[in-house]
């Protein structure tokens, strides 16, 4: 058996690295880096891969998350409601722009944004004058927030929905594609992301014109259509020709690789010890199974599991072991004082398994053989 990778993306590379080097080639010769027909290619691909109406690429998905923030003029004394559970971009962004990231508690099967622990952070905000503006749901590990409670919410607050899906961009709901859920939705394409580039990239989808319209120009310096003048404060935010070309590969072996995905998880749950939590999926949702994290009995070390894994080449990860809340740079908002349980206990006991679209069933194997020993 070959070596064990947490994600493998040379498997993938193996598969379309002569499309790469003959589009690679393409670019050398027209020499059009930025702004190359590559960009307009690949957007067009993801909206007919999603749905959504229009589709903004940028430079990464954090500065995705920043561009609707800053479109919708979201500053100082806003609240806005993410959970604590996530990377630390999803806050980032909210504090960068002067508004305060409000913290929600998750769910513990989702891992997703709680509604109820939602209207409590709401009446924790206005409690200290912060106006309600926005919700950041976060799509973890790829399964979609729970968008109809959410959306139900945000309409009785007049608030607005963003959802990161940097890890769930390919998932659904039904017929429904991530992308065109909420008022924008924004993702990462980060080379350990389940659609990455070879670099850095990111990309908004939104169905509203106008919000469009305005971050089309924020991304480019605040540039008007007529492109001599400057009609609001921008950032300079592009996917290059190169990573666009190295997407419109990837997007074409993607939806095989979705389906591998989710025969692995089907596998993983399959042969674990039912002592460990394994995620399940309500039956009308596909994931993309950006990460296969697990919850380990409360029995078990972490630590000494996740050494004993390694020592048999068997690589995991912790997402997350500290959340956001805990982290120094968000001690700012410790004052606000909102009780966050399930995310404390998610981050204590959780522990994700290698995934992507290549693993094979004996590597599952030997995987889930070697945590089963440990399990007591
Ligand atoms: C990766 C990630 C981001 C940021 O994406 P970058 O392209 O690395 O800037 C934002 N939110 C979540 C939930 C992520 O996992």
């Amino acid at each position: 058996m070959n070596k064990i990778n947490f994600i493998d993306l040379h498997a993938q590379q193996v598969k379309i690295r002569s499309n790469i080097e003959g589009a690679i080639n393409t670019i050398l010769d027209h020499g059009v880096y930025i702004n190359g027909p590559e960009v307009k290619e690949i957007e067009n691909n993801l909206i007919e891969f999603c749905g959504a109406k229009h589709a903004l690429s940028c430079a990464n998905g954090t500065d995705a998350l920043i561009l609707v923030l800053l479109a919708k003029n979201i500053k100082a004394g806003d609240a806005v409601f993410i959970p604590s559970y996530t990377f630390t971009a999803t806050a980032e962004a909210v504090a960068l722009v002067g508004a305060t990231p409000v913290f929600v508690d998750v769910d513990k099967i989702s891992f997703n944004m709680h509604p109820d622990s939602l209207l409590s952070s709401i009446e924790v905000a206005k409690k200290h004058n912060l106006q309600p503006k926005a919700i950041i749901a976060v799509d973890l590990f790829g399964r979609p927030a729970d968008y109809e409670k959410i959306d139900k919410i945000a309409k009785m607050y007049d608030l607005w929905v963003l959802c990161d899906a940097a890890q769930s961009f390919g998932s659904q709901v039904g017929n429904k594609k991530v992308g065109t859920f909420g008022l924008a939705t924004t993702t990462s394409f980060f080379p350990a992301k389940p659609l990455g580039c070879y670099g850095d990239g990111g990309c908004i989808f939104t169905d509203d014109d106008n919000l469009a319209q305005i971050i089309t120009s924020i991304k480019s310096h605040g540039m008007s259509s007529c492109r001599s003048e400057f009609i609001k404060l921008g950032i300079n935010s592009r996917l290059d020709s190169f990573q666009a070309a190295v997407l419109i590969e990837k997007l074409k072996v993607f939806p095989q690789e979705l389906q591998h995905r989710q025969s692995v998880a089907n596998s993983y749950a399959e042969l674990l010890h039912n002592k460990i939590i394994t995620p399940g999926l309500p039956s009308n949702v596909l994931s993309t199974w950006a990460q296969y994290t697990i919850i380990l009995p409360e029995t078990v070390n972490r630590d000494d599991t996740a050494a004993k894994l390694k020592e048999k080449g068997i690589p995991t990860a912790i997402y997350y072991a500290k959340p956001l809340h805990q982290q120094t740079a968000y001690q700012c908002y410790a004052y606000l004082g909102v009780e966050l349980p399930h995310t404390e206990y998610l981050s204590k006991h959780v522990l994700s398994l290698p995934m992507d679209g290549y693993l094979t069933l004996d590597k599952i194997k030997y995987i889930t053989q070697g945590l089963n020993n440990l399990i007591i």
